[in-house]
């Protein structure tokens, strides 16, 4: 990324915030939000002059989560975005990469590496790609189906209200849930198609799936070169649309639905600030994540959540698992039923094709090579890896 695309990944274009003036008049806004760290954090300044400060003009009366889904019910949304991590994929059985204990650096230990995200570095990768696909076999995708997070996110696109969906999450389980593929933007990649590292010709998951799972180091036909799938490693570009899409999806945007992201990868985490500021985001999540850092100046835009903050005009977090978090929604909408049926026969389908011979729901790519299917065992992954 050169660094002209980053300047403009950490301060996005402004053309969809019409809306707001006054938060393009940084140095005020600093020393204000300076003042206001004085006046809440030390308590210097007073309490009424911290209170003055504060133009509160709340996009939604109610900020808490009933509030939210009164207004949902009362008033709907047209344009929603959602972005999720891995806390969106753990009640599929998939480890976070970051829970302490649970994580998947914790599980790392027996591969020697030099360090834990050594597995995704691809400079490690390239002289001993072993450890990632040994990995690669625990955590293979066919193996794992997707949560009610996930078919949440189908019902919003079902009813015509999901703008895009934007994954960390390299499971492909946004896929199997039969959400369109452009609707998804897979930001670290996924294991859905495969290239030489050498002479990038693509090779599609039922090949790679084969090669992972027979233990055979994947090797390209063509030049004997490591293949490797399409998941972003360190010193990699995220895929292009990552970058392309979010002016066009932020456009509209009513509501930013946040699920299961600790919210500290970048540039993933920044799209918390790409909505205008009439934007209501809701925050679903374990953790209260992606708040102000305790040195205020650090964020002088001020576009970090501010749900439990004073100041806080449009964020709302329900803190808990992410299943429960939809749940509720569900419910407060009015959707259960739907929402349970929607899980209920997708389900039903995907045990059907995995049982069948087919390795994936999706449809193969056409012009890479079908030579190999797999025939392995297809036995379900204990949760607990
Ligand atoms: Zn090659």
């Amino acid at each position: 990324m050169s660094d002209y695309e980053k300047k403009k990944e950490e301060h996005p274009t402004t053309s969809s915030n019409s809306s707001s003036s006054d938060e393009e008049d940084a140095p005020d806004a600093t020393m204000d939000m300076i003042r206001r760290f004085f006046a809440n954090t030390l308590s210097l300044g007073g309490s009424t002059d911290a209170k003055a400060d504060i133009k509160v003009e709340k996009v939604i009366p109610d900020l808490t989560f009933d509030g939210f889904a009164e207004h949902w019910r009362e008033h709907g949304f047209r344009n929603i975005v959602t972005m999720v991590g891995a806390g969106i994929s753990t009640s599929a059985g998939i480890p976070d990469f970051r829970s302490p204990g649970s994580g998947l650096y914790s599980n790392l230990k027996k591969y020697k590496l030099p360090h834990p995200t050594a597995i995704f570095d691809l400079d490690y990768f390239e002289k001993n790609p072993a450890p990632f696909f040994a990995l690669a076999k625990e955590l293979y995708p066919g193996s794992f189906i997707p949560t009610p997070a996930h078919y949440f996110v189908r019902l919003l696109n079902d009813k015509g209200l999901l703008q895009r969906h934007y994954t960390q999450n390299i499971d492909t389980l946004d896929r199997l849930t039969g959400l369109p593929e452009d609707k998804i933007i897979e930001a670290h990649g996924s294991f859905h198609t495969n290239h030489c590292i050498k002479c990038r010709r693509e090779y599609d998951m039922a090949w790679m799936k084969a090669e992972i799972l027979a233990d055979r180091l994947p090797k390209c036909k063509k030049c004997n070169g490591v293949v490797k799938p399409d998941i972003v490693f360190f010193g990699e570009n995220l895929p292009q649309r990552f970058y392309t899409s979010p002016d066009e999806d932020f456009q509209d945007c009513d509501l930013l639905i946040i699920m299961g992201t600790s919210l500290e990868v970048q540039p993933f985490a920044s799209l918390v600030q790409r909505p205008g500021l009439r934007c209501l985001r809701l925050l679903i999540n374990r953790e209260a994540v992606g708040q102000a850092s305790f040195v205020p100046f650090m964020d002088p835009h001020e576009r970090s959540l501010l749900f439990d903050r004073p100041n806080n005009t449009r964020d709302v977090a329900f803190l808990g698992d992410c299943d429960a978090g939809v749940m509720a929604l569900a419910k407060a909408l009015g959707w259960e039923e739907e929402l349970q049926q929607l899980i209920t026969s997708e389900r039903k389908k995907l045990s059907g094709s995995q049982n069948s011979d087919e390795p994936q729901p999706d449809k193969e790519k056409p012009h890479s090579n079908p030579a190999e299917k797999a025939s392995g065992s297809r036995e379900k992954k204990d949760a607990s890896l």
